[in-house]
């Protein structure tokens, strides 16, 4: 089977080094395999997404040389692929689960679900106690009438796990680690749980390949494959780039932003650095996404965060 891999960023500004190494490792792990690399842009909070950071990611992307066979501009008929355009899908797969019995509507505010919640994963994110799985019909059209509902899946007592192509075997139990998951919000928006195994699924991706942070979102989307009838991709889980302090990149930190970037370094310069990092290129020689196809390989990526020492950006 052919493989088709995806970079899917939610540009809310201009990449960073986290995004940059994204790419690179979905590029070279599809074409290493002659495969097909898609883009989809998931810009479901429109606020926060503007097109206009869409189209600059697009020029980037094209500026670096990861190129996109499948994607905006490059309509194999699987489109849209800006997610914002999509919610028709979204809302026909949110039927499919409220036919099985398994969606109900949540109308907690989110300081109840904290106060109600078990305790707090490692990660900060909390489990859902299932307040409103039990509300009556009565219950539930009282309570819209002050508040719309966001919508949550229930979920089983069972362990649902996966073999990482990368990190190796992780699993969780759905209801204890995880709790019934949001599917829409309140306010309209579907969860990205949901678009993106939809997604994946209608677009034909085979080979995920995204950030550790996403680890333990991956068994809640396995259910959502099982439920939806839908055939997984397999996942590439890698690393993640931190400060040359130990924290998480965010937008604050300029000097790991393309915009900072470009100004100072060519393509070839950031992608062999990167590469270095991700310890495939075994120096920070410059190199150009196509010469890194010979030197890439998956066992050669560490699987602890790497941290961006100080100075070899700048
Ligand atoms: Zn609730």
């Amino acid at each position: 089977m052919e493989t088709v891999g995806r970079f899917a960023p939610s540009p809310s500004g201009r990449l960073h080094l986290g995004n940059l190494l994204c790419a690179l490792l979905v590029w070279l792990s599809a074409r290493q395999k002659d495969g097909r690399v898609l883009l989809r842009v998931e810009d479901l909070d429109t606020a926060r997404c503007p097109r206009r950071y869409s189209e600059q990611m697009e020029r980037d992307l094209q500026w670096l040389g990861l190129d996109w066979d499948i994607g905006p501009g490059r309509d194999n008929g699987t489109g849209p692929y800006y997610q914002s355009q999509r919610t028709e899908i979204y809302q026909a797969a949110l039927e499919t689960l409220r036919e099985k019995g398994l969606v109900y509507p949540c109308f907690c505010t989110r300081a109840e679900i904290h106060a109600a919640s078990a305790p707090h994963r490692e990660d900060g994110q909390v489990v859902y106690a299932g307040t409103c799985r039990h509300l009556t019909a009565a219950e539930i059209a009282e309570k819209s009438r002050n508040r719309a509902p966001a919508l949550r899946l229930i979920t089983p007592e069972e362990r649902w796990g996966f073999t990482d192509g990368h990190m190796g075997r992780y699993e969780e139990n759905l209801a204890a680690d995880c709790g019934d998951f949001l599917l829409r919000r309140s306010d309209g928006m579907f969860a990205y749980q949901l678009a993106v195994v939809v997604d994946d699924a209608a677009m034909g991706v085979t080979e995920v390949v995204r950030g550790a942070d996403l680890l333990d979102s991956t068994p809640r989307q396995l259910y959502l494959y099982h439920l939806l009838g839908l055939t997984p991709p397999v996942f590439y889980h890698f690393p993640l780039l931190l400060t040359a302090e130990g924290r998480r990149l965010s937008k604050r930190d300029g000097a790991v932003g393309l915009d900072s970037l470009q100004d100072r370094l060519p393509p070839e310069e950031i992608l062999g650095r990167l590469a270095f990092l991700a310890r495939f290129n075994p120096s920070a020689a410059p190199k150009t996404a196509a010469e890194l196809l010979a030197d890439f390989a998956w066992e050669k990526v560490p699987r602890q965060d790497i941290r961006i020492p100080a100075g070899l950006f700048c």
